[in-house]
């Protein structure tokens, strides 16, 4: 991992806002911008001097991970630790992550730092950055994801009438560990039957019926990345309206990726796959956003939704996720990962998207 390089473009960024120092306290930017993945981290960035701060439970975890920092181990709370080291003869303007800051701890700071330090909430920043993702984080989402597809596929056989929905997940999870992964991106959805109407109905102890849809949306986490993927498979058989409902789904979600293109809006790419369902009489049931971000965290900018201006850009990775959730009957759900090229984009997810029935 580049660290160094990733380090000096967020300083570039934050200069550009007219910024001397930076506070970064969010676990995930803590990593991507210096390697550490423990906890209760901060990283003082001032002008182009690096401190990273932690406590006396990670004094060797930091020494291992941090890069291009020096590791300071705090006594007591890290920011009136950090704040001991800005400088205090000058006037120093000093952002901080008010997405992550709570509202006690930026007033804790404003109190604390120096007189000549103004603060400043700001949102965002360090998440642009990792918006774009670079070669070795593309490497890394590319095994996350070979890794996630790969353990569906093997607990796709456990899936059978009578089953509890928890032991579907727990076949995944399993097989997912077993791989090695670090964990799972969130807690995995199993629903079958009407229950495959919840757009996030989690595993329960409910058994896979003889008849209807099962939505299984489950993600790894491999090296700290997440991986995101959906199938919807169906038990006994299909009848002809579920069918169409299923294609009408896949024709969706392949005109979302179809959509995904350096300079087009998130929004449009959102109105492809929903123009779809629409000419299908079926888009009133589709509920969500068609796709998201992913990365370091499961849900992660740019959001693929109505009306989200961002401009999609080359390196951005993506979801393509339409559903439909049909009250009292059943749901449909198609996600693919999509790491966006500079002609196109490229689907990362290789697995079946044909309707499987069991
Ligand atoms: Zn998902
Ligand atoms: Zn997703």
């Amino acid at each position: 991992m580049d660290y160094l390089s990733r380090q000096e473009q967020f300083q570039r960024t934050f200069r550009g806002e007219r910024l001397d120092a930076f506070v970064v306290t969010h676990a995930a930017n803590l990593r991507y911008l210096c390697g550490y993945t423990g906890s209760n981290g901060l990283l003082l960035v001032v002008g182009d001097r690096r401190t990273f701060f932690t406590d006396g439970r990670y004094s060797e975890q930091a020494r291992q991970e941090v890069r291009g920092a020096r590791v300071v181990i705090a006594k007591g709370s890290l920011l009136s630790e950090a704040v001991k080291r800005m400088p205090a003869d000058r006037p120093l303007r000093l952002g901080f992550e008010a997405d992550f800051t709570t509202v006690a701890a930026a007033g804790v700071m404003r109190n604390a730092v120096p007189k000549k330090v103004a603060v400043r909430a700001t949102s965002g920043l360090v998440m642009r950055q990792r918006m774009i993702k670079d070669e070795d984080e593309l490497r890394l989402i590319r095994m996350a994801v070979v890794l996630g597809a790969g353990v569906f596929e093997k607990a796709l056989p456990s899936i059978h009438p009578g089953i509890p929905e928890t032991e579907v997940a727990g076949d995944l999870e399993y097989e997912a560990r077993q791989a090695g992964a670090d964990g799972m991106s969130f807690e995995t959805i199993v629903a079958s039957g009407p229950r495959s109407a919840l757009p996030h109905g989690r595993a329960s102890a409910e058994p896979i019926p003889q008849r209807g849809f099962v939505v299984v949306d489950s993600g790894v986490i491999l090296r700290g990345y997440c991986s995101d993927m959906t199938r919807t498979v169906h038990m006994g058989g299909v009848g002809r309206k579920e069918r169409k409902w299923y294609e009408a789904v896949l024709e969706a979600q392949l005109a979302g990726i179809a959509a995904v293109k350096p300079g087009k809006k998130a929004a449009e790419v959102d109105k492809a796959a929903r123009q779809v369902l629409r000419r299908a009489g079926l888009d009133r049931y589709f509920t969500h956003s068609t796709g998201h971000g992913v990365g370091l965290e499961i849900h992660e900018p740019p959001r693929l939704g109505k009306g989200q201006p961002e401009e999609l850009q080359a390196g951005m990775v993506i979801t393509i996720e339409p559903g439909i959730y049909v009250p009292g009957r059943g749901g449909i759900r198609i996600e693919d990962m999509v790491l966006v090229t500079a002609n196109g984009c490229e689907v990362l997810t290789s697995v079946n998207k044909e309707l499987v029935e069991i």
